[in-house]
């Protein structure tokens, strides 16, 4: 297979319209794509499963209410996709853990505990990027780091 040359806003936006149900009355969803960001070398349905399962992750930390953010920009030779959520939070001692296959804090039945592994797996493994995470209670940003150069993996 290979990496085709794509539009990030394109991928997410169709994520989003993907995902409109899921998301609600009350969840507002802000987005700010960076529109000088060039096209990136992706494996575009392996990475719209990362947004999906970074989306539905807020989701469910927001508890159907709170606000979405969405944003692209450039950082350097990467591109960057913030996904920012108003919910819960992430407490600190988790954080090194939730990238671990089936750490969840969701009840039996709601939660496989995978979606984060498999992320990290289809970002780092097949992309060469990065996934990094800051999270306070109401403020929680997972950040995908994607190379704008085709790497060498
Ligand atoms: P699952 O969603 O099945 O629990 P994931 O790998 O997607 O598995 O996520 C692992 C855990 O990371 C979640 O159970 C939750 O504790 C935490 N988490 C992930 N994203 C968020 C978020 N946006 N806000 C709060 N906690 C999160
Ligand atoms: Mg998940």
């Amino acid at each position: 297979a290979a990496y085709q040359r794509a539009d990030l806003r394109e991928l997410i936006e169709s994520t989003l319209t993907m995902l409109r149900r899921k998301i609600g009355p009350d969840v507002a969803v802000k987005t700010d794509f960076d529109a000088d960001l060039p096209p990136v070398p992706v494996y575009a349905a392996e990475l719209n499963q990362v947004w999906t399962n970074l989306i539905v992750n807020a989701l469910y930390a927001m508890g159907g209410e709170g606000t979405l953010t969405v944003r692209t920009a450039r950082e350097n030779d990467h591109a960057l996709v913030e996904i920012g959520d108003t919910g819960v939070g992430i407490p600190e001692e988790n954080l090194t853990r939730i990238f671990t296959p089936f750490f969840t804090t969701k009840p039996v039945g709601q939660g496989t505990g995978l979606g984060l592994d498999i992320s990290w797996r289809i970002v780092a493994d097949r992309h060469g990027g990065d996934i990094r995470v800051e999270s306070l209670p109401g403020d929680t940003r997972f950040q995908v780091l994607l190379p704008l150069t085709e790497p060498d993996l």
